[in-house]
């Protein structure tokens, strides 16, 4: 049985006051017992999630992480830094990234190989677009972004955790349904098992205005394993109701 994991996208909201009352607030009210949680922090937080969580059992990552290892590239952030301020997870190919910074399938690959290297877990976005869907094209889309990732990085493919988020359901309060993300996500555990054999451990999170509403139902889904937030990761209340609904 894979235990849940529950994911806040913070994406580009927060200060370090308002971050402070936020990790006091779910460091109090998390339940280990209940599901793991990991924050994702733009990067000038990270340090203060380090001292904050550090010993709290919640997890830390980042958005976004560099394809190159290192040097001259003015701006980036390489995976060996994420791993300095603690980061167990990095996020890649996030749709908002996809979109616009034109991050190719390619690309968001070899970051997924670089985040394994350094030993961070990347938590790899793949999702089809309202057009996509209504063209019937979402199998041939989700596949086609993780083929990618499985490709570059070969065995390695049991250590990535998944994140499906239709892009038509990102911050719209409009989410897939439990039967909707159900069916998708089953087709990406056929496509890693065909790829490794086995995908027992992969966890395979839904994203896309999940809330204390929806979240019991997605999370009953024989393969939703939890959840990537964004909205309502922002608030204790509902981010940690979610974590209790899983
Ligand atoms: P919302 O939960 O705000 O729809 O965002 C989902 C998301 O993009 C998480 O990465």
């Amino acid at each position: 049985m894979r235990k849940k994991l529950i994911v806040g996208n913070w994406k580009m909201n927060g200060s370090l006051a308002a971050n402070a009352e936020l990790l006091a607030a779910l460091k109090a009210g998390f339940d280990a017992a209940q599901a793991d949680l990991a924050l994702c922090a733009p990067a000038p937080y990270l340090l203060q999630l380090q001292a904050a969580l550090q010993g709290s059992g919640i997890a830390w990552g980042a958005q976004d992480v560099s394809a190159h290892e290192g040097g001259a590239y003015t701006g980036e952030v390489s995976a060996a830094m994420l791993r300095d301020c603690g980061c167990r997870y990095v996020i890649v190919g996030h749709s908002e990234r996809r979109q616009y910074h034109h991050e190719s399938d390619d690309l968001v690959a070899l970051k997924a190989q670089r985040a394994l290297a350094a030993g961070l877990t990347p938590i790899v976005c793949v999702g089809e677009t309202l057009p996509d869907r209504e063209a019937g094209r979402t199998e041939f889309v989700v596949k086609r972004q993780l083929s990618a990732v499985i490709h570059a990085v070969g065995h390695c493919c049991s250590e990535i955790v998944v994140a499906y988020e239709p892009v038509w359901a990102i911050g719209t309060g409009l989410s897939a349904s439990a039967a909707q993300a159900q069916a998708v996500h089953a087709v990406l555990r056929a496509q890693l098992r065909a790829a490794t054999g086995q995908a027992e451990r992969n966890r395979i999170l839904y994203g896309g205005s999940m809330n204390a509403a929806n979240a019991a139902e997605l999370l009953r889904q024989p393969d939703v394993d939890g959840g990537l937030i964004g909205g309502a990761s922002l608030k204790a209340a509902s981010f940690l109701s979610i974590a209790a609904a899983g």
